[in-house]
């Protein structure tokens, strides 16, 4: 999608690690209308997939899947990254590494909000080495749901966790792949 190319190339920044700073429109300060844009192609890319849920994790992924979840008419769950008193009752939980903070997390999401009646299509800001999608497509499984796919605002394709979920098969839309990252330049997949 050239228009997610295009707001990187204007508003991102690049720091050190490889990590890409997308807080003017995405992570801390949220660029609404540039948000609709997003979320309506995501929609359209799943529209025909029957999905009935959406699933993200806290906290970066839950505006761009709600955005989602309003345009597609289903609801959202996120996945909560530490156990909380207002979680009771069976969890499906999974382990996950994250690349950003340098530390594993478990996420975990309650049995009453997947179930294996569902289709559920994975949403997130970023896709890097995969951790998080892993972890959610574990929590997918352990409801014995149904997994549409995931639609991600920028894949990190250099980090190579997107080439490896979609040669397990699953279907991975994002809207703007990095190949390669410098300080000055920034090389998106054609
Ligand atoms: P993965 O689990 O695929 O390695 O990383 C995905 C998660 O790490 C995303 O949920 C995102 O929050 C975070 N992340 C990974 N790379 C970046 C990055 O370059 N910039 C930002 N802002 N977050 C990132």
């Amino acid at each position: 999608m050239r228009f997610m190319e295009e707001k990187i190339r204007a508003e991102g920044k690049v720091l050190p690690g490889q990590i890409l700073k997308v807080g003017s429109f995405l992570n801390q300060q949220i660029d609404t209308a540039f948000l609709k844009k997003v979320a309506e192609a995501m929609a359209q890319a799943f529209r025909d997939s029957g999905v009935t849920k959406i699933l993200t994790i806290e906290s970066s992924g839950i505006a761009i899947a709600t955005a989602v979840g309003l345009e597609l008419g289903v609801p959202v769950v996120f996945a909560k990254k530490h156990k909380s008193s207002n979680v009771d009752g069976a969890v499906y939980t999974a382990e996950v590494y994250s690349y950003t903070h340098n530390t594993s997390y478990t996420i975990l999401v309650s049995s009453d909000y997947l179930k294996s009646t569902d289709t559920v299509l994975l949403v997130d800001d970023f896709l890097a080495n995969g951790k998080a999608l892993n972890g959610l497509t574990e929590l997918v499984e352990q409801a014995g749901a149904r997994l549409a796919g995931a639609a991600i605002a920028i894949e990190k394709g250099f980090q190579g966790g997107g080439d490896a979920l979609r040669a397990k098969g699953v279907r991975v839309e994002s809207m703007a792949v990095i190949d390669a990252m410098t300080d000055d330049a920034i090389v998106f997949r054609s």
